[in-house]
């Protein structure tokens, strides 16, 4: 073997440079000013935007202000111990959360730490909160329907996987009771939920996960919770950590659904912390920047191309309205974001309609291409006719005559409006949606009392659960309905009909 010595030389030469960066130097800071869940510490000059750093009695912090002479951070436990003049040193790390399989049937904090009694997680790694949302090459169109078992929702506002669809409304309209449905549906579908809890009471979400438990839902969720007693910074990480957990499962090309409860509390806590760290404030005394925060949270959710892995996020963000007026600012930031969204309506909801979706102004803006074949015919015109009723029910309030024609419209809307109707906590499938309604848009329901509708519903439903399964069966499996399949509906309705006059 041929040695050259300027070989040798420069070798050595690149190993003492080398040796020299590998020496660490641990960056660190001193306080020089704490409270309010937020600190500036001067000293730490080669600080990150997010950075995770480290304050004394192991709690942490979050770099956010990076200015010339100090940098202003959030702290992201409890402040107190924590005095001026003490050191805080730089870890070189975004803030990141567990991910991983371990975490489902779990409750965890903003940080992932779990908070409900059952011992500690086994993650399968780290994922830092804040990931750029998938580019247009690695993304590909919305074309699977995510189903949410609630027929208002699946016939005339579907949503697909990988869309983010908006649920807007007052105080007390239920708009967590629709997004806990929805995960209640999505039982043996293959679909990992979670649910985050943004800013509410404790009571709240102990209520929730115990729903969910009972329910048997806890098997494929995971709740993230960020109480009201929370700090700001825990409730403003929140929706990027449950995001972050669910994005490992979209990119091992699972499909994951994703509720964030409620995204107008999340921009609260981003206010608060804004406000304390001297941002100028802006409309509503926001920070200029809070469309980022959401536009960016709601970006990752995607339906994956197929090289990818095809998996999906699909997001369902919720925004709390005051007195239905959706031109505040954060509701329309939302709305402008998102892929369409759902109103409830606190006037229909004490009406009696539950769910309270205000059909007439609600809209999903991809999901229709995901809708399965079957549930656009039967939908196609059931739209229609509820805008019809709702024009003529104006009118009809008036005590006006009415012609034959109209107050045929009239009894059918209201018999449609009954079909919609459904209790909490019972998501139907997608077979059973269509059987119903069917019945309800080809005029077989007429000659039954509108208050009747309901309970034919569920018995008709039980009837054709019993008698002819294979009937759901084949809607299911061709997934449009044949005239084939159309005559032997119409012939079980009638079938069913003689039993229930009698
Ligand atoms: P908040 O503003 O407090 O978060 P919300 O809009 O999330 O309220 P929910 O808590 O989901 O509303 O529902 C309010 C109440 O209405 C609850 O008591 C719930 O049980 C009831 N409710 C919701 N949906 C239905 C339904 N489809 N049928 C019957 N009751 C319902
Ligand atoms: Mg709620």
């Amino acid at each position: 073997m041929n040695i050259k010595p300027e070989e040798i030389t420069s070798i050595i030469r690149s190993e003492i440079q080398r040796y020299e960066k590998k020496i660490e130097t641990i960056d660190s800071g001193t306080i020089v000013q704490i409270g309010d869940g937020i600190s500036r510490v001067y000293g730490l000059d080669d600080c990150m935007e997010g950075e995770l750093l480290e304050f004394p009695n192991g709690v942490y912090g979050m770099a956010l202000n990076l200015e010339q002479d100090n940098v202003g951070c959030v702290l992201l436990g409890p402040e107190k111990g924590i005095k001026e003049g003490d050191i805080v040193k730089r870890t070189g790390k975004i803030v990141e959360v567990p991910v991983g399989e371990a975490l489902i049937g779990r409750v965890v904090d903003s940080l992932g730490n779990p908070i409900d009694d059952k011992g500690p997680i086994k993650s399968s790694g780290v994922r830092e909160i804040e990931v750029p949302a998938p580019g247009v090459i690695e993304r590909q169109s919305v074309k699977e329907p995510l189903q949410t078992g609630i027929k208002a929702i699946d016939s005339m506002i579907p949503i697909g996987k990988g869309q983010r669809e908006l649920i807007i409304g007052d105080r007390q309209t239920g708009k967590t009771a629709l997004a806990l449905d929805t995960i209640l549906n999505q039982k043996g579908k293959d679909v990992v939920c979670i649910y985050v809890a943004i800013g509410q009471k404790q009571s709240t979400v102990a209520h929730i996960v115990n729903t969910l438990t009972e329910m048997g839902a806890m098997d494929y969720t995971i709740v993230v919770a960020s109480t009201a007693s929370d700090t700001a910074p825990l409730q403003f990480i929140a929706p990027y950590a449950g995001c972050s957990m669910g994005e490992y499962f979209m990119n091992k090309g699972k499909d994951v659904l994703i509720i964030y409860d409620d995204l107008s509390k999340h921009a609260v806590a981003y206010r608060t912390m804004s406000l304390l760290l001297r941002r100028p404030p802006g409309r509503e005394a926001y920070p200029g920047d809070v469309f980022f925060i959401h536009s960016r949270l709601l970006e990752r959710a995607a339906r994956l191309s197929e090289k990818l892995g095809g998996g999906s996020l699909t997001a369902l963000p919720i925004i709390e309205t005051l007195a239905g007026d959706v031109t505040a600012y954060i509701p329309t930031n939302v709305i402008s974001i998102t892929d369409g969204q759902i109103f409830l309506e606190a006037e229909l909801f004490h009406g009696g309609l539950k769910p309270a979706v205000n059909a007439g102004i609600s809209v999903s803006r991809v999901g229709g291409n995901a809708q399965i074949k079957a549930m656009k015919q039967v939908s196609g015109t059931l739209r229609l006719e509820l805008a019809q009723y709702r024009e003529l029910a104006a009118f009809a309030q008036f005590g006006s005559d009415l012609d034959k024609e109209a107050k045929k419209r009239l009894e059918k809307g209201k018999r449609l409006i009954e079909i919609l109707k459904q209790d909490q906590y019972e998501p139907m499938a997608v077979e059973k949606q269509i059987m119903i309604l069917y019945a309800g848009v080809n005029d077989h329901l007429m000659d039954i009392p509108v208050t009747r509708i309901r309970k034919f519903e569920r018995e008709f439903l039980e009837y054709m659960d019993t008698h002819h399964r294979e009937l759901g069966k084949s809607i299911v499996e061709i997934g449009s309905l044949t005239d084939e399949l159309k005559s032997k509906l119409d012939e079980s309705i009638a079938e069913f009909k003689k039993i229930f006059e009698a």
